[in-house]
């Protein structure tokens, strides 16, 4: 496979299909990373993608197979990022590449609010099963996390007549307009993007590292909050991670959770739990949410939904799914066939390879290994997270200050050495790992030993 190395822009992508090489096995280091080839499509997207578009590491790929992906320099990279979350069941998964195949075959489009068919019920019905809670359940399906999430927040007012919407420190629920209201941090996802939509009101969460409250301390903060600025009367829904992704993978404090909801049900307010990162196994059950015995009034999915097909829904009580009218909700894609398909191969997936067990397994192993880290550098100032949704916090040793710079070149590091790893947090200061869940124990060793490294070797520059 050769890529072009041409700067100037092209008509037609390069054919790159039809030879398919055999499926790489480890990490493989040709060039220096990002490589040649990478760096000169790098220069061409200079001339043609917008700016306000970024990548964590601007290496191109040609493919990508469980948790391995190949790139225009042939360099064989270990991925603990998984798009952020989104290929669960591993890149290129035989039932989801089958699936779609089959369905692209078939039928691409026919916009189930025109002609229906069966895939957008399987789903529906595969959702009502995996999601915390026996009641009766409904869904609806759309494209992005957001719009998933503006629709739930579309159906709580529908449902309760109010309008008020709480949300909490450190969120992040999208980058649509009302989403962006729901979102916590200004730079870069706000800033310069207003007005924001109204009836936003954004309230403590829980973050014990940092605020080291019990968890009914931050629940009894939070509702008092809302009680005295809103009105519990006021508001139709409570929207919240239950362990918060790009805010940087904080696990509320136990009973933090039960006790919301608890105030949620007392006052007739809608919970949304919204499961978008955490979702699909991640967290080492279904969704985060049954870790705690929370079962929200509605779920937001997408991500691990359908390994990368667009594809999100909003599953919760029949009752609550049906005060919206005929029309009301949909949109021209929302629920794609071939989207459907890849979730119904993803969801089969899981299932049948009990990813659930394994995003258990890896949580022992990783959290082992950077606790033991934490102890041997003191910049690590808070290891955390659950199932395959770990991360690691580095702060000033002294002070707990958190070091946004050393948590850069630590994954730039990584990055250099093959293994992708992203980073998140309000200060920017933790490495999040998110490796796909069927990835191999010898992978993930191997993705860790560079982990280690990069944070030895950068603890002391
Ligand atoms: C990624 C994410 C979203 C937004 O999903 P998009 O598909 O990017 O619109 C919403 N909520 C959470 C918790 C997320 O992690």
């Amino acid at each position: 496979m050769t890529a072009s190395t041409a700067s100037e822009p092209r008509a037609v992508a390069p054919r790159t299909v039809g030879v398919r090489a055999p499926a790489p096995r480890q990490r493989r280091l040709q060039t220096e990373i990002p490589g040649p080839a990478s760096r000169a499509l790098q220069q061409r997207r200079g001339n043609a993608v917008a700016a306000g578009v970024s990548s964590t590491l601007p290496v191109y790929l040609t493919s990508a197979s469980g948790g391995l992906l190949t790139d225009v320099d042939g360099n064989v990279l270990i991925d603990f990022g998984s798009g952020i979350a989104v290929a669960n069941v591993g890149h290129s998964a035989p039932a989801v590449v089958d699936r779609v195949r089959e369905q692209a075959g078939l039928f691409t489009h026919t916009c189930f609010m025109v002609t229906p068919y069966e895939g957008y019920l399987q789903v529906c019905e595969a959702l009502a099963e995996v999601t915390p809670g026996e009641h009766a359940k409904k869904s609806v399906l759309f494209n992005s996390g957001a719009e998933a999430v503006e629709n739930a927040v579309k159906i709580a007012r529908a449902a309760t007549g109010r309008q008020a919407v709480v949300v909490f420190d450190h969120a992040y629920h999208g980058r649509t307009n009302l989403t962006m209201a729901l979102t916590a941090k200004s730079v870069p996802y706000k800033h310069g993007f207003g007005p924001f939509a109204p009836e936003v009101y954004r309230v403590p969460g829980s973050y014990p590292y940092r605020d080291g409250r019990s968890g009914d301390e931050a629940a009894r903060t939070a509702i008092d909050r809302i009680e005295k600025q809103i009105g519990g009367d006021q508001v139709a829904a409570v929207v919240i991670e239950p362990i918060q992704g790009e805010g940087g993978f904080i696990e509320p404090a136990p009973g933090f959770l039960p006790a919301l909801s608890a105030w949620c049900a007392d006052n007739g307010v809608v919970f949304v739990a919204d499961e978008v990162q955490t979702g699909f196994c991640r967290t080492g059950s279904w969704f985060a949410s049954t870790h705690e015995n929370v079962v929200p009034d509605l779920v937001v999915t997408a991500k691990g939904i359908a390994a990368g097909l667009p594809l999100s829904a909003v599953t919760g009580r029949a009752e609550l799914l049906d005060a919206v009218g005929p029309g009301g909700l949909g949109g021209t894609y929302g629920g794609n066939p071939v989207a459907c398909a890849a979730a119904l191969g993803a969801i089969e997936t899981m299932r049948t390879e009990d990813l659930a067990g394994s995003a258990n397994r890896m949580e022992a192993q990783v959290l082992q290994r950077l606790h033991a880290l934490a102890t041997e550098t003191g910049v690590i100032g808070d290891v955390r997270g659950r199932g395959a949704m770990l991360a690691a916090e580095f702060v000033q040793p002294a002070t707990t200050e958190p070091d946004a710079d050393l948590t850069k070149r630590i994954a730039a590091s990584c990055h250099a050495h093959g293994v992708v790893v992203l980073t998140c947090g309000t200060y920017g200061n933790v490495i999040r790992l998110l490796p796909p869940l069927s990835l191999s124990d010898e992978l993930l060793d191997e993705g860790l030993t560079v982990l280690e490294h990069a944070v030895r070797t950068e603890a002391r520059s």
